[in-house]
């Protein structure tokens, strides 16, 4: 999470703090405290600001290679088994000298 303070003038945007800028409501009040003393409403300025709530994880890169969005299933598509455990009888999967007849 972090906190975006955007800065219009005369109603079009003047700037904003990048993500690393502030990163909890201690470092945001410290910076909008300075900010309120230049950018005044007076000149045209106004502040507003901004809770960036984002959520982000690691990309499995074998995945992301193989141009696929999310891990294959790994159960059997036919019985619905767990790998490393026997197919139910009868399984297009089963090896066919197992298979019942
Ligand atoms: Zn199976």
């Amino acid at each position: 999470m972090h906190y975006e303070i955007n800065v219009s003038l005369h109603g079009r945007h003047f700037f904003a703090t990048a993500p690393r800028s502030i990163t909890t409501k201690e470092e945001v009040r410290a910076v909008l405290a300075e900010f309120d003393k230049v950018f005044t409403e007076a000149r045209g300025f106004v502040i507003m600001v901004k809770e960036v709530r984002e959520e982000s994880e690691y990309l499995r890169l074998d995945l992301l290679r193989a141009g696929l969005d999310e891990a294959p299933d790994p159960k059997c598509a036919y019985c619905g088994q767990t790998p490393g455990w026997p197919h139910s009888p009868g399984c297009k999967n089963e090896p066919a000298s197992k298979q019942f007849r």
